[in-house]
């Protein structure tokens, strides 16, 4: 029996995971939290709505971490599974951007694993699986490219968080959905596999594919790409994350390939340049990342909250990433600092606004 940890039981990804693990004999939730939404209909022996998420999963013992809370909130979570070597599923993917290095010490003190939940790199574990870094000779990230693909700048202007909000594949938290119309979401999963997969910059690749079904794909340098294909639904990732290294049955279709279109282009960074402000960011490391993090979320909930027009959303975090500094992040102290500063100067940046 495999006793899952599950913070961010409410949301999107949580309750697409409680469905998972009441349908998997082998799988039991031994806690279950939320920000602030009441857990009422969530089973689970321990249930804490806010507080401190450590201290919850010190009661629970778990035997893995299903890291699904929205933002840099859930970095306790994220260090406390790396640093005990308790298996981390993790679809915070903002607790491994902002704190990148410290988490990756964390992991090697601590020993476990990190199971992917985002779909794109859970698609490019399984397609590396087994192979050493030299084989590898690219990643590449693919992307539905979000409800504004093919717009230009002009026609970017006046869009509504109601617009942004319709996501043309995925069905997801409303944050995560704002970042995929500006492409910071992959600009965060670029940084992402980065730090999961160890591979440099320069040989991670973003391509568009509209219909979502190519989840992402490695090219190995002796010509071979391996990709991986599915219809797009959450499930399938959060099931191999929390049965690895089984490979568990789903309510799922098989997929139908007469009934798919696979076209790629590449981004448009020009009118999305939330991508490139990300690969800046992830290139020049430190606490970069962390800021282009943190002044997104100022961004994304100033402009959800109808206070910040989407174009803005690259302004503020342009403008926070160019006050970066050489701070240093020597641990999760410096790292709260660094955040809560960045935050500081996106929110002074919207109230000029
Ligand atoms: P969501 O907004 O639907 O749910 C967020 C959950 O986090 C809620 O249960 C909320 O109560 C909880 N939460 C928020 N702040 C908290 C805090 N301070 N302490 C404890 N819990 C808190 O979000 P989501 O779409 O499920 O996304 C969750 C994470 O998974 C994000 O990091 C997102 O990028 C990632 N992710 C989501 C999807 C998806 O399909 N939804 C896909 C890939 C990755
Ligand atoms: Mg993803």
């Amino acid at each position: 029996m495999k006793r899952v940890a599950l913070l961010g039981a409410t949301g999107s990804i949580g309750r697409q995971a409680i469905e998972i693990i009441e349908a998997h004999s082998g799988l039991e939730l031994c806690a279950a939290a939320s920000g602030s939404t009441p857990l009422d209909s969530v089973s689970a022996p321990l249930k804490q709505v806010g507080g401190d998420l450590t201290e919850l999963l010190d009661r629970a013992e778990p035997d893995v971490v299903l890291n699904a809370v929205v933002g840099f909130a859930g970095i306790h979570a994220t260090l406390w599974a790396l640093e005990r070597g308790v298996d981390l599923a993790l679809a915070n993917k903002e607790s491994l951007v902002a704190a990148g290095d410290l988490a990756l010490a964390a992991h090697e003190r601590g020993g476990g694993r990190i199971l992917p939940v985002d779909s794109e790199h859970s698609a490019i574990f399984q397609c590396l699986e087994g192979r050493s870094d030299e084989q590898i000779d690219t990643l590449v990230l693919t992307g539905s490219g979000g409800p504004f693909r093919g717009r230009t700048r002009a026609e970017l202007e006046d869009v509504t968080p109601e617009q942004a909000l319709a996501h043309p594949t995925w069905r997801m938290g409303p944050k995560i959905t704002i970042d995929s119309a500006t492409l910071a979401n992959k600009g965060l999963e670029l940084i992402e596999a980065h730090f999961l997969f160890g591979v440099p910059y320069g040989q991670i690749d973003v391509a568009i594919q509209p219909t979502s079904v190519v989840h992402s794909l490695v090219r190995f340098r002796d010509g071979a790409a391996l990709a991986h294909l599915g219809y797009p639904d959450m499930r399938v990732p959060i099931s191999y994350a929390l049965t690895y290294p089984e490979r568990a049955a789903t309510p799922l279709a098989p997929l139908d390939l007469t009934s798919l279109t696979l076209e790629f282009s590449a981004p448009d960074v020009d009118t999305f340049p939330m991508l490139a402000l990300a690969r800046e960011a992830g290139e020049k490391g430190g606490a970069a990342p962390c800021v282009f993090n943190a002044a997104n979320e100022v961004a994304v909930a100033a402009f959800l909250a109808g206070r910040l027009p989407f174009l803005a959303i690259a302004e503020v975090v342009g403008g926070a990433l160019a006050a970066v500094g050489d701070e240093s992040v020597r641990d999760l102290d410096d790292l709260i600092e660094v955040d809560r500063a960045a935050r500081a100067t996106a929110e002074g940046t919207l109230a000029a606004a």
